[in-house]
């Protein structure tokens, strides 16, 4: 595991703004936290960049408590920070030294702004000033800084806002690429950017999590009208399932475990254990999931 979260809670003054977050994040996932506005991603991942200390709970980066070992983590962690806060009045080259220097990169610093000039695609650029910049241009240079100590985990707090359309493709491009090496983390309100380039997303709301799933299945849900959780004694043919009228799609969730999307709001669980029935399969469970999780999906995706 990269990164594992379990139960964080973050309380500023009166205001509880993660509620017992968990989640476990793997090598080489790329992984969207998708909430609205002050749902508290923004909140998670700086408690993941050792940027503020949780109220409870506990991170673990690359193995390494954040609580306990934040040198260890910081070199493990790149962080691209909301508001990218870069020094206007500095050449983009002599910026990516001074960071390189705050990591003691020593000799290996010049080597390392080279490469990340050439990465994140700022060669035309870099002789300018960062206030010269564009925004993507800008966000690039808040890619290379995140990137220049080769961590192993890169946080991105919401890393495309305010880009225009060409923009916004190029760097979705860029991160989907640097995501075949790192595991990323980056947080967005818009599903689009989590359809584009993350493999699995985390919903939080009001600094809960509602949904984890791999992007695929978080598609189906947006299209179903309702979820089933059914468990059966042994594996069934997913083929058979889908059969099941009503029935949009299904997808394994364990050996005998299936989440079965429907197309209706009508309660197809009846028709679940006459299929059981049938196939001479013991229900061994069956659960209609709420319907707030879906809720939460529509607001998110107006
Ligand atoms: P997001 O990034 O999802 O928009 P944040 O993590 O920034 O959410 O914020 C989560 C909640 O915590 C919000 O209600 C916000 O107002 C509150 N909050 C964030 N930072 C602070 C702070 N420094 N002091 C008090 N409240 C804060
Ligand atoms: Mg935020």
């Amino acid at each position: 595991m990269s990164v594992i979260a379990d139960k964080v809670s973050k309380v500023y003054g009166q205001q509880m703004a993660l509620d017992q977050v968990s989640f476990n994040i793997d090598q080489g996932e790329v992984a969207a936290l998708l909430g609205p506005n002050g749902a508290g991603k923004s909140t998670m991942m700086k408690i993941i960049a050792c940027y503020l200390p949780q109220s409870s709970g506990n991170v673990r980066v690359c193995n390494y408590d954040v609580a306990h070992s934040p040198l260890d983590v910081k070199q493990n962690v790149g962080y691209l920070p909301e508001h990218n806060p870069l020094y206007l009045d500095m050449y983009v080259k002599e910026y990516l030294y001074f960071v390189a220097g705050l990591y003691g990169l020593g000799n290996r610093g010049k080597e390392r702004v080279e490469e990340m000039i050439e990465l994140t695609g700022l060669t035309a650029e870099y002789k300018k000033t960062i206030g010269a910049l564009s925004r993507g241009y800008r966000q690039r240079v808040g890619l290379a800084q995140a990137l220049i100590h080769d961590p192993r985990v890169l946080i991105l707090d919401e890393p495309t806002s305010g880009l225009d359309p060409n923009q916004l493709v190029e760097i979705r491009q860029l991160i989907k690429e640097i995501g075949k090496e790192k595991t990323v983390i980056l947080s967005t309100h818009i599903m689009q950017e989590v359809e584009a380039v993350c493999n699995r997303v985390i919903i939080i709301s009001q600094g809960r999590i509602m949904a984890d799933a791999p992007t695929g299945e978080v598609r189906l849900l947006n299209k179903a009208s309702g979820v089933v959780w059914a468990e059966f004694d042994k594996a069934v043919d997913l083929e058979k399932i889908k059969k099941i009228d009503g029935i949009m799609d299904v997808v394994k969730e364990s050996a005998t475990g299936y989440r079965i999307f429907t197309r209706s709001t009508r309660d197809i669980r009846p028709d679940i254990f006459q299929f059981a029935v049938q196939n001479k399969l013991v229900l061994l469970s069956i659960e209609q999931k709420q319907k707030s999780l879906e809720e939460v999906f529509r607001q998110m995706t107006l």
